[in-house]
């Protein structure tokens, strides 16, 4: 299978913590670069290649920044969603670690195209190691002119501030993030108004995940059109995914779009541990849907995967043999959102559990058909009142689950 590196191109070749290797390899050639331009070129650049928001909503990158240009307001902020709080994926966590001082070029040009004046990195908690490594960075991209006034001489004033989270998996939906950075517990709230007229501290906000960012610099000095020309269809370019669960070789990789998921388990993942049987494959993370083997030739891209019943979504993939059973795969994942569920809204704080309370009655092979009929019932209403992303998705698995596997959902005759 063909392998690439763009995304992870800066991998290995410098010290993380020194600009001045950084900038022995090009560093911060793609912002000198950037200042020269006009800032709404620069997004028409992102939308030409048709990156979308790699943390999951899969929004178009391009738009969101023009967008965040044009809403009036003074003192714009972009966020750099480093909160990566999606099980199995952890696949930000290498381009901070392996690549930070490209991250925080990549805010500085999001904060010209915008026209921000402060960016904020929201850190997941569990990411706390690498605080050092990026306040690190920041103070030396100060250092060097790369942030605060005036910057390269082009009268553009831009910082950049650092925040970790608590822990909280809510904390990853934008509005909770907001409210988690601004100092209050990290709950979801209503929209409108919507983040980009009024986000953190009430100023305009572009929200965007660490993947999605990373990308800018390498685009704008793809002077040969490598992104461009990798992928398939309307997915150009490339993605980083993270692989775990019962393989050989669980792992990060970058991957050309086209690449299929078969080629991703067993070359890249190294196969199934033991040569066993995959009994499921998840696909974004606990939010995401599932589905079976029959899934190993699907190209890996946005339209292939959703034709095939699942998304993209975060960028990770969970590969569960023939050792757990289907049923107690939905029970774990279900017990993670009711913990996770920040309880404010009654579909999803009621609905979680009571999903739980019905396959655990599963497990005891003591549910009704009409049992599976409420839990079913349950599922869609909370994907359809629920007040945020959480509780709009905390049921993929479950809905997908029982049209990949309704064998598991034959009361009297439950399989694996
Ligand atoms: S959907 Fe769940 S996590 Fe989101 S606000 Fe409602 S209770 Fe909280």
């Amino acid at each position: 299978m063909e392998r690439i590196s763009f995304l992870t191109s800066n991998f290995g070749k410098y010290d993380t913590s020194s600009i001045g290797s950084y900038m022995k390899i090009g560093g911060f050639s793609a912002l000198r670069k950037a200042v020269t331009m006009e800032p709404l070129s620069i997004s028409d650049l992102i939308a030409s290649v048709k990156v979308k928001g790699r943390g999951g909503a899969e929004y178009d990158m391009g738009r969101k920044l023009s967008q965040a240009r044009a809403v009036k307001g003074e003192r714009k902020v972009v966020i750099c969603n480093a909160d990566e709080g999606e099980t199995t994926t952890f696949k930000d966590r290498e381009l901070i670690k392996n690549d930070p001082f490209n991250l925080i070029e990549a805010i500085i040009i999001a904060g010209f195209v915008v026209g921000a004046t402060d960016g904020y990195i929201y850190m997941r908690a569990e990411y706390s190691c690498f605080r050092p490594l990026l306040l690190n960075a920041i103070r030396q991209a100060k250092s060097y002119g790369f942030l605060g006034e005036n910057i390269l001489g082009k009268g553009f004033d831009f910082n950049i501030h650092l925040y970790s989270g608590a822990g909280a998996y809510v904390c990853g939906e934008g509005t909770a993030l907001i409210r988690s950075i601004e100092g209050k517990a990290g709950r979801p709230r209503m929209k409108p108004p919507f983040i980009k007229q009024s986000g953190v501290f009430s100023r305009p906000t572009c929200l965007c995940n660490v993947e999605s960012l990373s990308i800018v610099p390498h685009l704008l000095l793809d002077e040969e059109q490598v992104y461009a020309r990798c992928g398939r269809g309307d997915s150009i370019g490339t993605k980083l995914i993270s692989v775990a669960g019962n393989v050989n070789k669980p792992g990060v990789f970058e991957i050309p779009f086209g690449t299929t998921v078969r080629e991703i388990i067993y070359e890249l993942a190294g196969g199934v541990q033991k040569d066993r049987h995959i009994r499921l494959i998840q696909f974004g993370g606990a939010s995401g849907k599932v589905a079976d083997e029959s899934i190993l030739d699907t190209p890996y891209t946005y339209e292939d995967l959703r034709a095939a019943g699942v998304m993209v979504g975060s960028g990770g993939i969970l590969v569960i043999d023939e050792r757990t059973s289907v049923l107690d795969f939905l029970r774990m994942n279900q017990e993670f959102f009711s913990e996770e569920s920040c309880g404010q809204c009654t579909p999803c704080r009621e609905g979680n559990l009571h999903i739980k309370l019905i396959l655990d009655k599963m497990a005891e092979g003591k549910a009704t058909a009409e049992d599976i009929r409420l839990m079913h019932k349950i599922a869609r209403v909370m994907s359809m009142s629920s007040l945020c992303g959480l509780g709009e998705t905390a049921q993929n698995s479950l809905l997908s689950a029982m049209k990949v596997f309704p064998g598991t959902f034959a009361v009297g005759g439950a399989e694996a």
